[in-house]
């Protein structure tokens, strides 16, 4: 019989605080913090197959970089100590060179110079290269002028990296840099977290999809193909679940399929308590609902749950409040779950090029674009506004307390891809 283990997530692992009306964003983020966890298992992989995705381990160099002290430019190497006074100087040359990947075999005398090129290992005797720029030689000598500092030009074995050092942490998720990086210190090899497989689902009679015939009171299904795509540059495996009708029956039956498959999923639509909102009544009825009514504007109630052992995100229907909340709370989510950790956005200040007064007790996402150093918000803050959502390049979030913003005041500018 198979090993039993406990479930990674708890079936409460969303419950807000109880008697609170609406949670502020903190509280429920910090939440999430406290209570996801890695779900995937870790496996190992070539470093040239692991770009973007996530570290199950630290990694420690196998070697320095640089490996040796090697010279930094094309000239001439020297030991300093044989310099005279304050220059110019005139050192005789060693026959022979020293290049990349061909060293000296040789030693080079305390007061005479070597011919040396970039990347070629310093020859005992040398530890100060001068420039071949600054160089006169007849091939038999080379002059120079005057003053030159102990070790210049020469890069020092480990001055990098040194051998043994942990270079890159567990929950990295790894960028072209850091390939060169493993590759550099003669790391082939890494152990990565299996790229979180995330579904995404869409539930509504109304949604048709872009290329069908829409009839009278359809439209398009936008969130799926927006939350595909969103999931995917993150990194994830996206995973098309198709679109469930308001029929609890086909839903149930859709989510049991998707929770085979999938590691966590992401709903739209139905996350209400109204008549049609099955998607919050499913969840209610597995025991593991949490209604999740947050002081965020915009979003309507989040419906949070556990499906088969899959966490469930049932995002609001509307687009905007949509992406906001996936932004918002998905995204660190998703993070955690995926073995990176918890994530915070890389907000910046920037002055605002808007106006805007807000009351206490809302936290608000503005969609908002940089120019000429200044952030714009979109016309309009209807949340049915899609074409607002693609003007925009990142949200302003304005804090829970009041706020009066004038003409450059400091707001907080997060681009979407910094979330
Ligand atoms: P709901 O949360 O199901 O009540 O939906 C709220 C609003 O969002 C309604 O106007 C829906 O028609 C709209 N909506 C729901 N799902 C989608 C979707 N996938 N794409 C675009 N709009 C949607
Ligand atoms: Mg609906």
């Amino acid at each position: 019989m198979a090993k039993l283990t406990a479930p990674k997530l708890t079936n409460d692992c969303f419950a807000l605080p109880a008697g609170v009306d609406w949670t502020p964003v903190d509280t429920a983020l910090s939440m999430l913090r406290e209570r996801l966890k890695t779900v995937v298992p870790e496996q190992s992989c070539v470093v040239s197959e692991a770009c973007s995705l996530i570290l199950a381990r630290d990694v420690v160099a196998m070697r320095g970089h640089p490996p040796d002290a090697n010279s930094a430019v094309d000239g001439y190497g020297f030991a300093h100590a044989a310099l005279q006074g304050d220059g110019p100087y005139e050192l005789p040359l060693v026959h022979g060179r020293a290049a990349a990947g061909v060293p000296f075999s040789g030693s080079v005398p305390q007061g005479s110079a070597l011919r040396i090129l970039t990347g070629a290992a310093l020859p005992v005797g040398i530890d100060t290269v001068v420039l071949e720029e600054d160089v006169n030689s007849d091939g038999l000598a080379i002059a120079f002028n005057g003053s030159i500092k102990a070790g210049s030009n020469a890069r020092k074995g480990g001055e990098d990296v040194q051998r043994g050092e942990t270079i890159l942490h567990a929950g990295r998720r790894l960028t072209p840099a850091d390939t060169a990086l493993l590759s550099a210190v003669g790391v082939a090899q890494v152990q990565v977290f299996r790229t979180l497989k995330v579904g995404v689902l869409s539930t509504g009679d109304e949604l048709v999809e872009a290329g069908e015939i829409a009839e009278t009171s359809q439209i398009y299904d936008a969130n799926r193909p927006m939350l595909l795509a969103q999931l995917h540059r993150w990194g994830f495996e996206a995973i098309d679940l198709g679109k469930a009708p308001d029929a609890r029956v086909v839903l149930s039956d859709m989510l049991d399929e998707a929770a085979q498959s999938c590691d966590a999923i992401l709903t739209s639509g139905g996350a209400s308590a109204g008549d049609e909102d099955h998607m919050s009544a499913l969840l209610q009825e597995t025991g593991s609902l949490a209604m999740w009514r947050i002081a965020l504007k915009p979003g309507r109630p989040l419906a949070l749950g556990m499906w088969g052992g899959v966490p469930v995100f049932g995002l609001p229907g509307n687009p905007v409040a949509a992406l906001v909340c996936t932004l918002v709370f998905a995204r660190p989510a998703l993070n955690a779950l995926g073995g990176a950790g918890w994530t915070e956005p890389q907000g910046f200040m920037v002055p605002a090029a808007f106006e805007k007064r807000k009351k206490a007790g809302r936290r608000e996402f503005l969609r908002a674009r940089l120019r000429e150093g200044r952030v714009e918000t979109f016309a309009s803050e209807g949340s049915g506004r899609i074409s607002g959502l693609s003007w925009a390049e990142g949200l302003v979030e304005l804090p829970d307390g009041n706020v009066e913003i004038t003409q450059d005041t400091l707001v907080r500018y997060i681009p979407y891809d910094l979330f």
